[in-house]
């Protein structure tokens, strides 16, 4: 008998692998990080016995959702600005916060994020962090978070360029061009050799950067080996102000400086031309669509039928809490299914196996880990996840795959393993005191908004502030 680390037996394998195969009454075992076998549960029992055994009767195993945008500081902004378009939201919201926010008010709130994530499903998250207005450092709070809670996290390092801010909005920290670059060089240092925890390069939008600071941001990533990801044309704004500061469209401005390539990962592409999509699609750049948080900022819809007619890579995000209020992947992956179904009068469009591709194989060749993650297979990082119909929600379950699209939320989500280590059994998460965590992220939140003046007045209503304050 080989001993090895995990072995979770008796489950079906929905594996995302090309040939899409599910395995009835299989085993998966894992040793150390990794993927070790699959086989039939009979002939795995008699090889293998398991340092650990987790039995998954009557459960699916799917590979972990890859979440490929959120912003997590927003986790402890959740419900502000509600009902008003993009900038008024981000008026009311995060650009008061900003100046106000602490280390532990990003810490909490990326921790409590990073758990909502786990519990539907989700095994690797992309933050786009760039709430650095009011200290330095606040990005090692995300990082702290990815580290405990055991997520797999790509820290985005964004920028801000103070110059743009509205009037209004102070920012104490007057991050240069070479502060950030400098932090980058530092968090990507700080993330060598952590198996869980790697960095991207993410300015905020197109005004975040001159052309200077574009061919640099592409010679670093390069330097680095990192992705670069920005929220690209989520309203006629971007493309607006390119066109008057630079006589072209935003895409067209990042490709001339280099920017846009198989490593561009492109958040929301809502509002494209005919023009800016021939550009992308000839640049192979990937893409995040992230259609709760364009449909509660009622930014539009994103053409996903036509960039993916484009032969383009889509995955799915969440958004930051501040835009969606959730970090629920399973809300995003039926939203996205019936979305496009329902603007096209066509219910073929996007069925439920592609869905799932975006959110798993798809998601993974997004941000350039496609050979590590996205599907079950021998040898791959072994992120997964059990999902259990057994609930009023999902039975009875016909196929596996419709019924985790159509027909099921967190509560299904049973058990979820990152990188060979069991995060959550049973519910219940195992890397930390989760009841704390909702206390903790309550309090800061609420402290937050006493200090920003975002207190006890929603849109002109008097409301009550909630639990946990004091
Ligand atoms: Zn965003």
């Amino acid at each position: 008998m080989e001993t090895v680390d995990l072995i979770i037996v008796h489950a079906a394998i929905v594996t995302m692998d090309k040939d899409l195969r599910m395995l009835d009454d299989h085993a998966l075992v894992v040793q150390g990080n990794r993927i070790a076998a699959i086989e039939p549960s009979g002939a795995a029992l008699a090889k293998y016995e398991g340092r650990k055994t987790i039995d998954g009767r009557d459960q699916f195993i799917f590979p972990g959702f890859i979440n490929t945008h959120t912003h997590l500081f927003q986790s402890g902004l959740k419900g502000l600005g509600r009902d008003k378009p993009l900038y008024e939201w981000l008026d009311s919201s995060v650009r008061r916060a900003l100046p106000h926010m602490v280390y532990e008010n990003v810490y909490h709130a990326a921790r409590a994020g990073c758990i909502e994530n786990i519990r539907s499903g989700v095994t690797t998250v992309l933050d786009y962090m760039y709430a650095h207005c009011s200290q330095v450092g606040l990005d090692d709070a995300v990082f702290q978070a990815f580290d405990e809670t055991g997520i797999r996290g790509i820290l985005g390092r964004a920028h801000t360029n103070t110059a743009s801010l509205p009037a209004g909005v102070t920012c104490p920290v007057n991050e240069t061009e070479e502060m950030f670059f400098a932090d980058v060089e530092r968090l990507v240092e700080k993330a060598r050799g952590h198996a869980r925890i790697s960095l991207a390069i993410a300015p905020g939008i197109i005004w975040d950067m001159d052309e200077q600071g574009y061919r640099r941001m592409r010679r670093e990533a390069d330097r680095h080996g990192i992705p670069i990801t920005m929220h690209l044309d989520e309203t006629h704004d971007d493309d607006e102000y390119a066109l008057q500061r630079y006589g072209v469209s935003a895409a067209e401005v990042l490709d001339r400086n280099g920017v846009l390539g198989e490593d561009f990962i492109g958040v929301h592409l809502v509002h494209l031309s005919e023009r800016t999509l021939e550009l992308l699609a000839k640049r192979r750049i990937k893409v995040s669509h992230n259609p709760v948080s364009n449909m509660i900022l009622a930014s539009g819809v994103s053409p996903v039928g036509e960039l993916k007619g484009l032969g383009l890579d889509i995955s799915l995000g969440t958004d930051g809490a501040a835009s969606n209020d959730s970090q629920n992947m399973l809300e995003v992956i039926k939203t996205a299914a019936i979305l496009h179904k329902c603007i096209h009068q066509d219910a073929a469009l996007l069925p439920a196996i592609d869905i799932l591709k975006m959110a798993t194989c798809e998601g993974a060749k997004v941000i350039g880990r496609g050979d590590e993650l996205g599907s079950i297979e021998a040898g791959k990082r072994a992120d997964f996840f059990l999902f259990d119909p057994r609930n009023i929600a999902c039975v009875p379950v016909a196929d596996p795959v419709s019924s985790l699209v159509y027909s099921s939320n967190p509560t299904a989500v049973q058990t979820v393993v990152i990188d060979g280590r069991v995060v959550m059994e049973q519910g219940k998460i195992g890397t930390l005191d989760e009841a704390a965590a909702i206390r903790d992220l309550q309090r800061s939140a609420y402290g937050l908004r006493q200090r920003a003046g975002l207190g006890n007045e929603i849109n002109g209503r008097k409301v009550i502030v909630g639990p946990f304050t004091s």
